[in-house]
């Protein structure tokens, strides 16, 4: 697949979206919904889906993971809302995949939350209640080992929740599918195109020309630290992921044959799931912090963190011993201080970051939203609690990155004493709480 052509020129357009991600592309085509003639004109520094929207793991997940969160900052009734915009959007991606005849390999199924150590048995139970609470009990529910594992035979697994609305998709099936529809629709795109610039009155410049808009969208993920005005409202992290050869004949002897997404309940996640031609995708968010909007080689691919991510693979399926891994890779993941993404204008610019490893459900959400505030449209979606919320900004650099790093490496000493069956030191367990003392939250 050829890119598209750079910007080569001085042009103007009704809207600019900035970044090729996810978030940017289901912009470009809800402005198209709400105005089909409105001339929408797409930059990407690289080519649209080059990101982690192109390289995920495929969870498509709604916002109920975040629901206690919300619930603490914004009220039931608001976090109620967003989380049932969020099961829409779950159900939009399998209705746009179907309509548009995209192939992303969207598969509903749902999603368990397992505990692998004793001391992650129970720590569903605040989300079980908060949905409860909120009059949604069957959106998450508590199940018993037993259950777990009728669902997938890991050794490792000692019960866990059962999110009921979930989905996996090819997450690179998805960004080019949306790009090609994009492009059938009249949408222009420009690759290989860096904004290095923006105005409030929403015009953007490139190394090749300037841009004049109505509106200008800034959907560059982590890349949004690294513009004036942003730099203090999100952290980086990384994420790996390994991918193991066809491995049908395990998938069948463990039972793992339902689609189910599954990710423990350590702070630095593993994830896994199955895929259309019988492989396991298997992640891990252990991976180093970056500095600033800058993105640093081993956020792209950390061969410590791949082998790291692969040992944890055999852990919790011993049958995969010897197996092949066909392809490993990693990338940035944009932290969010509150875990949630966050949506809001900033004069004629139009933001949306945050997602903090759950960006493929919620990005689709993200783009009506974008779509509404770059048209100056205000409905239900512009209400949602997870646009304009009360701002909480992390420390600058260097503090963000030393402390960051800092707790990490505390909450991976943490992670690996209670693997093995110890209770971690009294420092360790300190500097692993500071995120939840001081009101913020790392991925998962
Ligand atoms: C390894 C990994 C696994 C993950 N697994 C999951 C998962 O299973 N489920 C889930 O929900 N989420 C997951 N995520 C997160 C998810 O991929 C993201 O939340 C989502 O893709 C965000 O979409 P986006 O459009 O905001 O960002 P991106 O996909 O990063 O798109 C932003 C685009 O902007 C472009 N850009 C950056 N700067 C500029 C600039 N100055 N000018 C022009 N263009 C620019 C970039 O090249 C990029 O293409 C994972 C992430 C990683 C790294």
């Amino acid at each position: 697949m050829a890119p598209e052509p750079p910007l080569s020129e001085d042009t103007s357009a009704d809207v600019v979206i900035v970044g090729g991600g996810y978030l940017g592309l289901w912009t470009a085509w809800q402005l198209l919904q709400l105005e089909p003639e409105l001339d929408v004109l797409l930059l990407e520094t690289a080519m649209c889906g080059h990101g982690p929207s192109g390289r995920n793991g495929g969870f498509c997940e709604t916002l109920w993971p975040g629901a206690q969160i919300l619930r603490e900052r914004a009220g039931d009734a608001a976090a109620l809302a967003v989380c049932r915009a969020s099961e829409s959007a779950v159900r939009g991606i399998g209705a746009w995949c179907e309509t548009n005849e995209v192939d992303a390999w969207f598969r509903e199924a749902p999603m368990l939350r397992v505990a692998t150590t004793e001391s992650q048995v129970g720590s569903w139970e605040g989300i079980v209640v908060a949905a409860a609470d909120l009059g949604a009990a069957d959106e998450v529910v508590a199940v018993s080992a037993a259950e777990v594992r009728t669902r997938c035979a890991s050794p490792l697994f000692l019960g866990g929740a059962l999110y009921r609305l979930n989905a996996t998709v090819h997450p690179a099936r998805l960004a080019l599918g949306l790009r090609a529809k994009l492009l059938e629709r009249g949408a222009r795109i420009h690759e290989r195109t860096e904004v290095t610039r923006f105005e409030r009155d929403g015009s953007v410049e490139t190394r090749f020309g300037r841009v004049r808009a109505g509106s200008a969208v800034l959907a560059v993920n982590s890349a949004a630290a690294g513009f004036r005005g942003y730099r203090l409202s999100l952290a980086v992290a990384s994420s790996h992921i390994v991918l193991t050869e066809p491995v049908p004949e395990v998938l069948d002897e463990i039972g793992w044959t339902g689609g189910e997404a599954i990710v423990d309940s350590r702070t630095l996640v593993h994830y896994m799931r199955t895929t259309r031609d019988g492989r396991i995708v298997f992640g891990w968010g252990g991976g180093a912090m970056g500095i600033g909007g800058r993105l640093a080689d081993r956020l792209e691919l950390d061969p410590k963190v791949i082998e790291r991510t692969q040992e944890a693979l055999v852990r919790f399926f011993p049958q995969l011993e010897g197996r092949q891994i066909t392809h490993a890779w990693g990338g940035p993941i944009d932290v969010s201080p509150t875990h949630l993404p966050i949506f809001g204008s900033r004069g004629r610019i139009h933001h949306g970051f945050g997602f903090t490893g759950n960006g493929v459900g919620p990005s689709y959400l993200g783009g009506e939203i974008l779509a509404r505030l770059a048209l100056d449209r205000r409905d239900e979606r512009t209400g949602l609690a997870i646009v304009e919320p009360s701002r909480k900004l992390f420390p600058p650099e260097p503090f963000r990155y030393a402390g960051g790093s800092l707790i990490r490496r505390a909450l991976l000493a943490k992670d690996a004493a209670e693997d093995a069956g110890r209770e971690p030191g009294v420092a360790t367990r300190f500097v692993a709480s500071l995120p939840r003392r001081l009101g913020l939250r790392l991925p998962r």
